[in-house]
C-alpha cells in the first residue's frame, strides 16, 4: 500500500477523551472513530489488525474442531422469554421493536439461538460431540463505555457454544477451549493467564476468565508466580486425545489463579509468599460449562445409547475479538508508540523513502515495493512529500515490526537501512541484503 494513496488520519495532539495508553494510540494511528458512546468505526489500519486477529481465532478453533457458522445480530424476543434470560438480563440488553410491536433484540450473546438451532437439527448422541461458533458483533449496553474498544457497547466476539451427551464429554469440551485459547492468546503475543471465574448472567457450573495483566485492566486478580513462567506453546496437539489435553488443564490449574470474585484469602495464603502476586488485568476470553442449563427449558434433548430422551450438557465460550487489539496495545508500546507483535501487525514492514524528489530513492523504493509485494509481504510504502522527522514518527507511531529506510546519503555508498521496530536496533545493507533479511523473517513468521 502507497500511503499516499491509503487512508490513514493520524491524529498530531493526543485526544482529550482517551485516558488510557491504547485508546491514545488508536485514534492518534487513526484506526477508530468514535461514532457514539461506546461504538466506533473501524478505520483502515485498525480494521486490518481486527481481521487478523479474527484470522487467528479462527485459524486456532478450527484446529481444535470447532465449526465456523454465523448468526444474525438481531434475535427474537421469545427465544429468550424460552430461557427465562429475557426479563433476567436487564438494562444491559437492547430491546427493539419492529413496525408489527414485535419484540427484538440486538445479541449481547447467543445461548439462546444456537440451543434453538440445535433442537430443530439433532436429536440422536450419534450427531455429538459438537461445536459451534461464529465471531459477530455483539451489543450490550454498558452503563460506563470507556477506555475505547475495550469496553465498547457494540463490540466484536467469537463465542462458540459445546452440545454433549453427558458431563464427560462437555468437560472434553471445555478443556478443547481452554488449551485452544492459550494458543490463542499466545499467538498474539500475549500471555494470557487462566484463572478460576464467576459465571455471571451466563449461568452454569463453573468457568474460567483469561487475563492478561496490564496496569489499567479493570480486573483484581490474584495468581501463583510460577504461571508466568509456564509455557504455553505445546507443539502439535490432537485435541480429540482428551486424557493430553486434560493433562495440559492440570497443569495450567493446579497454581493459584483467581479473579477478586472467586478469590480466596486463606487458600492464596498457601502460595509461598514471594510467588503471590496480586494484579490488575484484562479479561480477554472467558469459558463457561453450564450443563442443561439452556437444553432442559429449551427441549434441546437427543436420544442416548439406551434409547431415553436426554437434555444436551453445553458450555459457551467466548473471546473479546475488538478488545484484543487494545489489549494488545496495552502490552506492547514505547514512548513512541505501538510495537505490534509480528503475528497481528496490519502491515509486516513500512518504508520510507527519504527523498521523494530523488530519482534513485524512487527508483530503489519502487523497486522494493513490488518485490516485497511479490513475495506475498504487505508494506506500507510512505511515498508522501512530508519531512523525514514526520516520516519517522509516523512510522514509529504505527508500530509495524519492521522500518526499511531510503535515502540519497546511503544509496551513495550502495546502502539502505533496516530499523526492527521493538528493539530500535538499526543495521546498514545493500538492497539485496534487506530483500533477504525482511523475506526470511517474514517467512519465519508464516512457518510459526
Ligand atoms: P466484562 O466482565 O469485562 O464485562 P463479561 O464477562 O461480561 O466481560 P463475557 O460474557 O465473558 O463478558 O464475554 C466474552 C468476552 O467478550 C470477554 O472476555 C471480553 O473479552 C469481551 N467483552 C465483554 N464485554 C465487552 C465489552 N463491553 N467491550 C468489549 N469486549 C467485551
Ligand atoms: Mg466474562
Amino acid at each position: 500500500m502507497k500511503l499516499s494513496k491509503y487512508f490513514l488520519p493520524v491524529l498530531k495532539e493526543v485526544p482529550a477523551e482517551a485516558n488510557i495508553i491504547s485508546h491514545q494510540l488508536m485514534l492518534r494511528c487513526g484506526m477508530i472513530k468514535q461514532t457514539t458512546a461506546g461504538i466506533y468505526s473501524w478505520l483502515p489500519l485498525g480494521f486490518k489488525v481486527l481481521k487478523k486477529i479474527e484470522e487467528i481465532v479462527h485459524d486456532e478453533q478450527i484446529k481444535a474442531g470447532h465449526i465456523p457458522m454465523l448468526m444474525p445480530t438481531i434475535q427474537p424476543a421469545e427465544l429468550w422469554q424460552e430461557s427465562g434470560r429475557y426479563d433476567d438480563y436487564g438494562k444491559e440488553m437492547l430491546r427493539i421493536q419492529d413496525r408489527q410491536d414485535r419484540n427484538y433484540l440486538y445479541g449481547p450473546t447467543n445461548e439462546e439461538l444456537i440451543t434453538d438451532i440445535f433442537r430443530s437439527n439433532v436429536s440422536s448422541y450419534k450427531d455429538l460431540p459438537l461445536t459451534l461458533y461464529h465471531i459477530q458483533w455483539k451489543f450490550r449496553d454498558e452503563l460506563r463505555p470507556r477506555f475505547g474498544v475495550m469496553r465498547g457497547r457494540e463490540f466484536y466476539m467469537k463465542d462458540g457454544y459445546n452440545f454433549d451427551l453427558n458431563e464427560k464429554d462437555a468437560i472434553n469440551a471445555y478443556n478443547r477451549h481452554f488449551v485452544s485459547y492459550l494458543r490463542t492468546f499466545n499467538r498474539m503475543g500475549l500471555q494470557a493467564i487462566p484463572m478460576k471465574a464467576e459465571t455471571g448472567p451466563i449461568g452454569g457450573n463453573y468457568s474460567h476468565e483469561f487475563l492478561v495483566l496490564a496496569n489499567t485492566g479493570e480486573s483484581t486478580v490474584f495468581f501463583d508466580k510460577t504461571l508466568l513462567d509456564m509455557d504455553t506453546d505445546q507443539g502439535k496437539l490432537n485435541y480429540y486425545q482428551s486424557r493430553d489435553i486434560e493433562k495440559i488443564v492440570e497443569r495450567f490449574t493446579k497454581p493459584y489463579a483467581r479473579t477478586e470474585d472467586t478469590h480466596d484469602e486463606n487458600l492464596f495464603m498457601e502460595v509461598p509468599e514471594d510467588c503471590r502476586i496480586e494484579s490488575k488485568a484484562i479479561e480477554v476470553g472467558q469459558i463457561f460449562y453450564f450443563g442443561t442449563k439452556y437444553s432442559e427449558p429449551m427441549k434441546a434433548f437427543v436420544v442416548s445409547p439406551d434409547g431415553k430422551r436426554v437434555p444436551v450438557h453445553m458450555g459457551s465460550h467466548g473471546i473479546g475479538v475488538s478488545r484484543l487489539v487494545g489489549a494488545i496495545i496495552e502490552a506492547s508500546h514505547d514512548e513512541k508508540g505501538i510495537i505490534w507483535p509480528e503475528p497481528v501487525a496490519p502491515f509486516f514492514a513500512g518504508l520510507i523513502n527519504l527523498n521523494y524528489r530523488d530519482d534513485e530513492c524512487i527508483k530503489v523504493c519502487n523497486d522494493l515495493y513490488e518485490e516485497l509485494g511479490a513475495n506475498g509481504i504487505e508494506i506500507l510504502y510512505d511515498d508522501t512529500d512530508e519531512r523525514p522527522g514526520a516520516k519517522f514518527a509516523k512510522m514509529d507511531l504505527i508500530g509495524l515490526p519492521w522500518q526499511i529506510v531510503v535515502g540519497p546519503k546511503g544509496l551513495a555508498e550502495g546502502k539502505i537501512e533496516l530499523v526492527y521496530r521493538r528493539t530500535g536496533a538499526a543495521t546498514l545493507f545493500t538492497v539485496g541484503e534487506v530483500l533477504e533479511k525482511v523475506s526470511t523473517a517474514h517467512k519465519a513468521l508464516l512457518e510459526a
